[in-house]
């Protein structure tokens, strides 16, 4: 089957389940110009495949924002450094149901049943070549280079978007729903450790979610602090790029070795974990973030197999400093000296550092708010996350903001510990969109209840127009 005949393929499956359908939701007015019934803010994996999710259910007056060109969007073309995905290759994610939506068919239909046979990892080029596909074969409503800044809300269950980018000219949306499907980072912002930003100059590191310069970076000497996977994919990277030496330093005295992903993708706990309560979430949360993720087998043997890789355990950067061009960091170990640090120390999540909430923030309830975790398993990053209801949207701490954050869906990294695996991994991805969909169709039906059972009690619109005999008329 070539590409061609999977587009037709779609296509049939689509009619097959009537997709396409009128839509259900009743329009809005406002002065101000058309309403959305949900804009969605990121065009990555998730935004696409919510945005389908809510044309199947017959949402179809919606939007889908991103700040990237076209086909750029999210980690993989910009800042993902490694070879290819982590995830094991027959999970699937956004196609919701459609077998002829799956990676697999979009890879068979290029290099044959055969090719999927001899396929071990998705090669991370390929994994946004098959977004691209998705997007364009489901005619997705995506408008690129539009960045929301804020979010303004008019009334209950209206609000004004303001976004920059030509895309939009008059730099403002309205919308019922918007969903935050902006990515790893969305929920707060990548960490940089306080000690590196404050001794060194920006010029001695970057941050791996950062554009680096490797180019100029050839033959020279660099260190990456972290043990997590990007750590291996940077190091790698560097090195298959020229650079000479390239340093992994890491906290543990051991790598983790368990990865606990892989439990949960075959134990129903990714399914099923919003049915479970605040304080088992938090405690799987809390053993989650305690083992993190180790690197894949192929990205570290790949690092470590250049003569120029060197691994520090037991390593925690105590101090730096800058001596001239270099970076001096200091450990448990001794004192080292760097032409450039990658820094690869994840991210936090807090409402409070996202710009586009600014006018909200205050009201949203936190972990903190509603559950006091035991020693053993506290938190302070998982305290610090958004309590979300199980569709995904945020909580009010207050009466005002019940109002406010009516409508606003959080759909990224920030919704780990309520939703479980979601915006965070594809293992994920497949269970939360419908919740997610699901919550969002609920609450413009329940928005217009009364409009809707209305219409419902008004309708008189004749179906049968069979005749029967008069004597059939019991007398
Ligand atoms: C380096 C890296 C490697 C990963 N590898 C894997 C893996 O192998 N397997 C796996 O399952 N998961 C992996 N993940 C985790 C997860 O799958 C990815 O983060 C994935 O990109 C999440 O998809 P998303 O659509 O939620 O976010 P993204 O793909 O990041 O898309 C979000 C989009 O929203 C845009 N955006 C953000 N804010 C705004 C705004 N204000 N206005 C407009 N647009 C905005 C962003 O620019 C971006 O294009 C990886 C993550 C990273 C960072």
């Amino acid at each position: 089957m070539s590409l061609e005949q999977l587009n037709e393929r779609v296509n049939t499956d689509l009619s097959y389940l009537a997709y396409g359908g009128k839509p259900w939701v009743v329009p809005m007015e406002h002065p101000e110009g058309h309403v959305y019934d949900t804009v969605i803010v990121g065009g990555g994996q998730s935004g696409l495949g919510i945005a389908f999710g809510l044309l199947k259910e017959r949402i179809s007056n919606i939007l889908v924002i991103d700040e990237n060109p076209e086909g750029q969007e999210g980690p993989w073309e910009t800042y993902a450094r490694m070879v290819t995905l982590r995830t094991p290759k027959h999970l699937t994610a956004i196609e919701l149901g459609v077998p002829s939506l799956t990676f697999r068919s979009w890879w068979e239909a290029q290099h044959g049943p055969e090719g999927w046979e001899r396929l071990d990892k998705i090669p991370r080029g390929d994994w946004m070549n098959y977004l691209r596909w998705y997007r364009k074969v489901l005619k997705l409503p995506v408008v690129n280079e539009v960045k929301l800044g804020l979010i303004e809300p008019l009334e209950r269950g209206l609000h004004r978007l303001h976004v920059e980018g030509a895309g939009i000219p008059s730099g403002k949306l309205l919308a019922r729903k918007v969903v935050l499907a902006t990515g790893i980072q969305g929920g707060g912002e990548w960490h940089i450790p306080p000690l590196i930003k404050e001794k060194l100059p920006s010029r001695l590191y970057a941050h791996t979610s950062e554009p680096i310069d490797i180019g100029a970076l050839q033959g020279k000497k660099i260190a990456v602090l972290g043990g997590g996977a990007s750590s291996f994919d940077n190091a790698n990277f560097a090195l298959s790029n020229g650079v000479a030496e390239a340093h992994v330093f890491v906290r543990r005295k051991e790598m983790p070795r368990i990865n606990p992903i892989r439990q949960m993708e075959g134990s129903g706990m990714i399914e099923r974990f919003p049915s479970l309560s605040d304080e088992d979430k938090y405690a799987v949360m809390s053993h989650f973030f305690k083992h993190n993720q180790p690197p894949t087998n192929d990205t570290y043997e790949r690092a470590t197999s250049w003569p120029g890789f060197r691994l520090h355990l037991g390593s925690p950067w105590l101090d730096v400093e800058a001596d001239g061009d270099q970076a001096v960091v200091t450990t448990p170990h001794g004192k080292f000296s760097f032409d450039f640090l990658i820094i690869s120390t994840g991210l936090i999540t807090d409402p409070g550092l996202r710009q586009e909430l600014r006018q909200v923030e205050k009201h949203i309830v936190r972990w903190s708010d509603r559950y006091i975790a035991p020693a053993e398993a506290a938190n302070a990053l998982l305290d610090a996350h958004p309590y979300l209801s199980p569709g995904f949207e945020f909580q009010s701490r207050d009466q005002v903001g019940k109002d406010l954050l009516h409508g606003l869906y959080s759909f990224n990294y920030s919704a780990m510990v309520s939703c479980g695996l979601s915006a965070s991994a594809l293992s994920g991805m497949r269970f939360a969109i419908p919740k997610l969909v699901s919550a969002i169709g609920d609450s413009l039906f329940h928005d217009d209840r009364e409009q809707i059972l209305a219409k419902f009690y008004e309708y008189d619109e004749v179906e049968f127009v069979g005749k029967w005999p008069k004597e059939a008329v019991a007398q």
